[in-house]
C-alpha cells in the first residue's frame, strides 16, 4: 500500500468547531486562496516556516549573538527585532533559544505516521460521535496525503471530514472525498468580483464544486464567513443563502461565521503585517438577519466565530 508523505502544520486535540462530536484536527500546510481575514497565516504558505513568540522572549540575547554575521536579529526596548529578509540562520535559532521564544512550524510526515498520532484520540471520537477533520490551510492541495490517511482511520472505524474552501480540479480530490463522511464547506462570497477581491480569487470553480458534491450526495456544513466591509453586503450574503439552499438536503447545517482577530498575534509572530488592521469583529445582532433568513429557507443554522 502506498505511504505518501504530506506537509503537516500540527494537530489539534479535542476540537469542538470542526464538526460534530468531539474531534482531532490535522491541519495541513498550504493554500491557494489568500484570504485577507485568514486566522492561521501559518498554514497559508508552503514549506517549514519560523514564529518569535515575544511573549516568551527573557532577553538574553543568545538569538542576537548567534545571528551576529548579519545583523539580522537586534535587541530593542521593545523586544527582539528580526529582519527575516536578511537573517540567513532563522531556523537555528530555534535551538539557540533556551525560553522557546522561537517555534519551527510546519513538518513533513508520512500518511501512517499522522494516521498514528490521530488515532492515539480514538476512544473520544467513538464516545462523542466525533472523528477526525483534515483542514488547513487547503487539505485538499495535498489529496494523496489525505486519502491515505482517511483510508488508514477509515480501517479503524474512525468517521472523517473534509475543511475546504473548494479551490480544486474535482478528479484531483475524488478519492479524499469518496472517504469522507462529512464536508465543512466556505463559501466567503457569491459575486465572484467580491471574493477574488477578499481571497485572491474568483469563486466559479468553488461554486461549481459545491454543486457537484450536491449531486454526490455529499453531507455538507456550509460555512459562511462574515466579515464588516470585506464580505458583508446584505444582496451577496443573501445570494450566497440562496445558493447554499439550492443545494438541497445534502446541506445538513449552515454556520454563519463572525469575523474575528483571533490570528492577529500570529502575523507579528511570523513577522507580517496584518492585512485588516481597522477591522471590527461583528456582534450576534449585525449577522442575526442572515440567521433569520436561512432559517425561513428551512437551512439549520448557527452563529459563531
Ligand atoms: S534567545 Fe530567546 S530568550 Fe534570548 S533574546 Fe533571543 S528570543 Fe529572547
Amino acid at each position: 500500500m502506498q505511504d505518501p508523505s504530506g506537509m503537516m502544520m500540527e494537530v489539534q486535540h479535542y476540537s469542538t468547531k470542526d464538526g460534530p462530536g468531539i474531534r482531532t484536527t490535522a491541519f495541513l500546510v498550504g493554500c491557494n486562496l489568500r484570504c485577507l481575514w485568514c486566522a492561521n497565516p501559518e498554514s497559508m504558505l508552503s514549506g517549514e516556516k519560523v514564529m518569535h513568540h515575544g511573549n516568551l522572549c527573557r532577553r538574553c540575547g543568545a538569538c542576537v549573538a548567534a545571528a551576529a554575521p548579519t545583523g539580522s536579529v537586534t535587541l530593542r526596548a521593545d523586544g527582539i527585532r528580526i529582519d527575516r529578509g536578511a537573517c540567513t540562520n532563522l531556523d537555528d535559532l530555534v535551538d539557540v533559544c533556551n525560553y522557546d521564544a522561537y517555534e519551527r512550524k510546519g513538518e513533513t510526515m508520512l500518511a501512517s505516521e499522522l494516521a498514528r498520532r490521530l488515532l492515539r484520540d480514538e476512544a473520544f471520537w467513538f464516545t462523542s460521535g466525533g472523528g477526525v477533520t483534515f483542514s488547513g490551510g487547503e487539505c485538499l492541495l495535498q489529496p494523496d496525503f489525505v486519502a491515505a490517511t482517511s483510508r488508514i482511520l477509515k480501517d479503524h472505524g474512525a468517521r472523517v471530514a473534509l475543511d475546504t474552501a473548494g479551490l480544486w480540479d474535482i478528479e484531483r480530490v475524488d478519492e479524499a472525498l469518496d472517504l469522507a463522511d462529512l464536508v465543512l464547506y466556505d463559501i466567503k462570497a457569491f459575486d465572484s468580483g467580491i471574493h477574488r477581491a477578499c481571497t485572491g480569487a474568483g469563486n466559479e470553480r468553488i461554486l461549481s464544486n459545491a454543486q457537484a458534491l450536491a449531486q454526490r450526495e455529499m453531507p455538507m456544513i456550509v460555512r459562511l464567513v462574515v466579515v464588516p466591509g470585506m464580505n458583508d453586503q446584505p444582496d451577496d450574503l443573501r445570494k450566497r443563502i440562496d445558493f447554499v439552499a439550492s443545494l438541497g438536503g445534502c446541506v445538513r447545517q449552515v454556520d454563519i461565521l463572525k469575523y474575528h482577530r483571533l490570528g492577529v498575534g500570529k502575523y507579528r509572530d511570523l513577522g507580517m503585517d496584518y492585512p485588516l488592521p481597522d477591522t471590527k469583529e461583528p456582534t450576534d445582532e449585525d449577522v442575526a438577519w442572515a440567521l433569520d433568513y436561512c432559517r425561513g429557507l428551512g437551512l439549520k443554522s448557527t452563529v459563531g466565530g
